[in-house]
C-alpha cells in the first residue's frame, strides 16, 4: 500500500508541476568569431557571428542581426570551432603510483563509488577546460558513477562534457580481474567493476541491467580471458543492445577476438593491439570504428617500441580508410597534469602518424560525434544545435598544437571558460534545473 500511495503521489506531482525552466539564460549571447572552422569540410570562414539563445544556436553568418540586449563575446582574434571528443575514457577511475603502484584493482578496493563520482565531476571539468565537450566513458566506474556523472550534468547540477556512458563492462567470468577464488566467490570482488555474463540469458540480462541503470552504449570485454566470447555470444550483445537503440563497443586484445567482433557486427573496436592489415581491411569494409587509444611515448608513460607499433598501426588504418576516432584510455594520475592535459598530449601520437592536421581535427570532432552516435543532435556548430564550441589562438587546420591552449569553452550556451579562466558559476545549481526526469 505504501508503495502504491507513493507512486500515486509522484504521478499527481508530475501532473501538477509546471515544466522546469531551462538552465540557460533567456538573454541572447552573440559570439564574434575571427575565424570559424568547419572540421567536417576542413575549411574556415573569416569574421562570422553566432547567435545563441536558450542554449542553442539560432543564427550564424557574416551579416546577422544582433538581438537587443545581447551579451557580446569578442573572439575576433581567435579560431572558433566545435568541441573536441575523447571517444574512450574512464572519468570515475584514476589510478595512481602512490599508493597503488598504478594497479587499478587496488584503486577499486581503496576508492568508493561515491568518492569516484566526485572525482568524475572534477575530471569532467578538467576535460572541458581542455576543450573536450563530449566524452565517451567506457566503464570501470564502480557502481554506476558514470551514470551519476551524466545525470548530474544533464539535469544541471554541475558543469561537464556530454557523457556517453557504458555502465558496467560486461565480460566472461572475472572481467579483466584475476582475483583469488576467495575474493571472487566469497566476496564477489568482480562486481561492480565488471558484470559477469557467461550464457545467452546472462548476456541478455546484463545488457538490460546496464540500460536500466543509465548506460547509453554497451561495452563488452570480448577476449579478456582464455574463454573469449563466440560469434554467437557477441551477436546476442548486438541484438539485445540494438533492441534498445544502443551500439556495442568491444574491448579486443587478440586477433581472434577482433575478427569475431567484426563478424558479429560490433559498432567499434576499442584498443588497437591486435588490429593488423587484415583486420583493418575488414573494419573498413564493414564501416566499424577504430577507437585505438593511441598512447604517446612520453617521460611519464609508454615505451619507444610500443609507440612505434602504435604509429605503424595508425598509418595502416589511415591507408586502409578505416573510420578513426580520437581516444585515450587516460584513466591515470600524472602529478602536475590535469586529466585534460594528459588527454590533449595524445596529439603526439596523431602528429607522428603523418595524418594531415585538418583530417586529425575532423577525427577529433566530426568523427567523435559519429562514434558517440550524437551527430544528428549535437556537435557541429549549426543552427538549431546546442551551442557547444571552443576557441583557440592560431589555426588548428594547419597546426594541431593550437589545440593545446583552449582559451574559451561554451557548453549548451553557457560560458565555461573565458580568456583562459574557468567560469563555472552559471552551471552550478542546487537542484535539477533541467528536470529530474532526465535519467
Ligand atoms: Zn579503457
Amino acid at each position: 500500500m505504501k508503495i502504491l500511495a507513493c507512486a500515486a503521489c509522484l504521478f499527481v506531482l508530475a501532473q501538477a508541476q509546471p515544466p522546469a525552466p531551462p538552465a540557460a539564460q533567456s538573454r541572447a549571447t552573440v559570439i564574434r568569431a575571427g575565424r570559424l572552422i568547419d572540421p567536417a569540410t576542413g575549411t574556415a570562414t573569416a569574421n562570422q557571428t553566432i547567435v545563441v539563445e536558450n542554449g542553442r544556436i539560432t543564427a550564424m553568418g557574416a551579416n546577422v542581426a544582433t538581438p537587443p540586449g545581447a551579451e557580446i563575446i569578442d573572439l575576433s582574434r581567435l579560431s572558433v570551432l566545435p568541441g573536441l571528443v575523447d571517444a574512450h575514457n574512464h572519468l570515475a577511475l584514476t589510478y595512481k603510483k602512490d599508493p597503488e603502484s598504478d594497479v587499478y584493482y587496488l584503486t577499486y578496493v581503496l576508492d568508493s563509488t561515491a568518492l569516484r563520482a566526485i572525482q568524475a565531476v572534477s575530471n569532467g571539468m578538467q576535460m572541458m577546460s581542455a576543450g573536450f565537450t563530449v566524452v565517451r566513458d567506457l566503464g570501470n566506474n564502480g557502481n554506476y558513477a558514470d551514470t551519476a556523472l551524466r545525470v548530474a550534468i544533464e539535469q544541471g547540477w554541475v558543469p561537464g562534457p556530454t557523457i556517453v556512458n557504458s555502465g558496467i563492462i560486461i565480460g566472461g567470468m572475472g572481467g579483466q580481474f584475476s582475483p583469488t577464488p576467495e575474493m571472487a566467490k566469497d566476496h564477489n570482488i568482480v562486481y561492480p567493476e565488471y558484470l559477469d555474463a557467461d550464457t545467452h540469458d546472462e548476456i541478455v540480462k546484463a545488457v538490460r541491467q546496464n540500460i536500466l541503470f543509465g548506460a547509453k552504449v554497451i561495452k563488452v570485454c570480448v577476449d579478456c580471458k582464455p574463454y573469449p566470447y563466440t560469434v554467437e555470444d557477441l551477436k546476442t550483445f548486438v541484438a539485445e543492445a540494438s533492441n534498445a537503440g544502443l551500439k556495442v563497443a568491444g574491448h579486443v586484445q587478440t586477433k581472434v577476438g577482433a575478427l569475431r567482433a567484426i563478424e558479429a557486427g560490433f559498432w567499434s573496436l576499442e584498443h588497437a593491439g591486435p588490429l593488423d592489415d587484415e583486420v583493418h581491411r575488414l573494419m573498413a569494409q564493414k564501416g566499424i570504428w577504430r577507437v585505438g587509444t593511441e598512447t604517446p611515448f612520453t617521460t611519464y608513460r609508454g615505451t619507444k617500441d610500443a609507440f612505434d607499433r602504435t604509429v605503424a598501426g595508425m598509418k595502416n588504418a589511415w591507408a586502409n580508410g578505416v573510420k578513426m576516432a580520437f581516444s585515450t584510455d587516460a584513466d591515470y594520475y600524472i602529478p602536475g597534469m590535469t586529466r585534460g592535459e594528459v588527454v590533449i598530449n595524445f596529439l603526439l601520437s596523431w602528429k607522428a602518424s603523418g595524418i594531415p592536421a585538418k583530417d586529425v581535427l575532423k577525427i577529433m570532432t566530426t568523427n567523435g560525434y559519429e562514434v558517440c552516435d550524437l551527430a544528428s543532435r549535437r556537435g557541429p556548430i549549426k543552427v538549431g544545435f546546442p551551442a557547444d564550441m571552443i576557441a583557440v589562438g592560431g589555426n588548428p587546420l594547419e597546426d594541431l598544437d593550437a589545440l593545446r591552449t583552449v582559451t574559451f569553452v561554451m557548453k549548451d550556451g553557457l560560458v565555461f571558460k573565458r580568456d583562459g579562466v574557468m567560469t563555472p558559476e552559471k552551471f552550478l545549481h542546487a537542484g535539477p534545473v533541467n528536470g529530474w526526469r532526465i535519467r
